[in-house]
């Protein structure tokens, strides 16, 4: 049937979103480019169920793109926010919520002794690669093909994410300067790191990488690659920045430095910390954040670094995320996990449904993908089919074959036999594709 039959109303607000904003989204994924039909519009939210403005109620296997992971509108987080916006909203000067927060960030990531908090995870990432360059005293950046680490100009070249969607190896409006002093090399790739090294000695400020890949997919570094990029970096006199504004505090309380214990010596997080607020940050070794202004002179700042409201958000949602919610993002993700690959193993659809901690994704392949060359040779052109299965009867995935899928802890079993009944249908269409 057509998936679209119940969308008038996010269509009408489609049209009209059109004519004022670019594509009429705020962000690109967001437009169902590559699954076609009507981008759902959102009129609420709670727990694990988004409703659109049809009325429509989906259960939600995006959760904001990562930010939440207690469902939506939980009451301790809603809670804070209100108390802290009717004590006013910003004030451009320092307040003891902030001290709070970051005082949470580094008691939970052993490596991160400071933290600068800002509005979003590019800026952390612009910002990270801007006090690296700054420290070392080097221009180049190492980047791996698939990472996405926001719209940062230097960061963009082969970056995953909207870029795959669209099929943009990178984006017009970035200089070839920018361009010169970015070395993209593939993910799990070491040999490759040494090669760039080797080849551009005394040069490379840093290796940035997502601690796990969740933007071609989800592709987990393999075992020793993160320990590999640690010792080819401090080999070298390069920065490690660790990325982690997907994994940070999602895949365990201690984000994806939690699970291998590799310590980089910057890090950058969004998403979790911010409850949902635009709120982000970056931290690390205490003698590079040294170099921060005004402590040091590395420039970076912010009017509303540090918001009141956001900073309620991220702190509220970091405090209620005990282990009862990680042992709870575990399980859904499991079940996920097992109730995708059955469904689509029923169907004879070629797959791997790949984890990296609790962030999973399908791939429509019969081989395990390790990068983004692989992300891009599976059967791609089943995703829209698969994703409009789910979504005409509830369910809502990531838009995009080359998206991570996110569970939240408020999932039950109510939602779970949501999924399970979609999901045959999905799977049928996935394999007729
Ligand atoms: N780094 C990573 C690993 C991300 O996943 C993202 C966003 N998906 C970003 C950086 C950029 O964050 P933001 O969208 O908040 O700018």
């Amino acid at each position: 049937g057509d998936p679209d039959v119940h969308a008038s109303r996010s269509a009408q607000l489609f049209e009209r979103a059109d004519l004022v904003i670019p594509g009429g989204v705020n962000s690109p994924v967001r437009a169902f480019h590559s699954v076609g039909g009507t981008p759902r519009f959102i009129r609420e939210a709670s727990g694990y169920t988004l409703t659109d403005v049809d009325g429509n109620d989906y259960v939600d296997l995006i959760c904001s793109w990562g930010p939440m992971i207690l469902g939506h509108a939980h009451p301790a987080v809603v809670e804070a926010v209100q108390k802290a916006a009717a004590t006013g909203l910003s004030f451009g000067a320092p307040t003891e919520g902030e001290i709070e927060l970051a005082e949470e960030i580094v008691g939970r990531v052993a490596p991160v002794e400071k933290v600068r908090l800002v509005n979003s995870g590019t800026e952390a990432t612009m910002s990270a690669v801007r006090l690296a360059r700054g420290f070392t005293g080097r221009t180049k950046v190492l980047k791996f093909s698939g990472c996405y680490h926001g719209h940062v100009d230097a960061l963009l070249a082969d970056a995953g994410s909207g870029l795959a969607t669209f099929g943009l190896p990178t984006s017009p409006g970035v200089t070839g300067a920018q361009a010169e002093d970015t070395i993209v090399v593939p993910y799990n790739d070491l040999d490759a790191v040494a090669q760039a090294f080797a080849a551009n000695e005394g040069q490379i400020a840093c290796v940035i990488t997502e601690a796990a890949a969740g933007n071609m997919g989800a592709v987990a570094p393999m075992p020793g690659f993160n320990e590999g990029l640690r010792k080819l970096t401090s080999d070298n006199g390069a920065l490690l920045i660790m990325d982690e504004v997907m994994t940070g505090f999602r895949v365990s309380s201690a984000g994806w430095f939690g699970l291998d214990r590799v310590a980089g010596d910057l890090y950058t997080f969004g998403k979790v910390m911010s409850g949902g607020l635009p709120a982000a940050a970056f931290g690390g070794r205490a003698d590079v954040m040294a170099h921060l202004a005004p402590a040091g002179p590395v420039y970076q700042a912010g009017t509303l670094s540090g918001n009141p409201v956001a900073v309620a958000a991220g702190l509220a949602s970091l405090r209620a995320a005990d282990q009862g919610v990680y042992d709870a993002l575990e399980r859904n993700s499991a079940t996920l996990r097992t109730l995708l690959s059955d469904a689509l193993t029923a169907e004879s659809v070629p797959h791997r449904v790949q984890t990296a901690g609790t962030m999973l994704s399908v791939f429509f392949s019969e081989d395990p993908v390790t990068n983004y060359a692989e992300a891009k040779a599976a059967q791609t052109w089943r995703f829209p089919a698969f994703f409009h299965g789910l979504l005409s009867r509830g369910v809502y995935p990531p838009p995009s074959a080359f998206e991570a899928w996110f569970v939240s802890a408020a999932m039950d079993d109510r939602a779970f036999s949501i999924i399970a009944d979609a999901l045959p249908h999905a799977a049928k269409a996935a394999a007729a594709a």
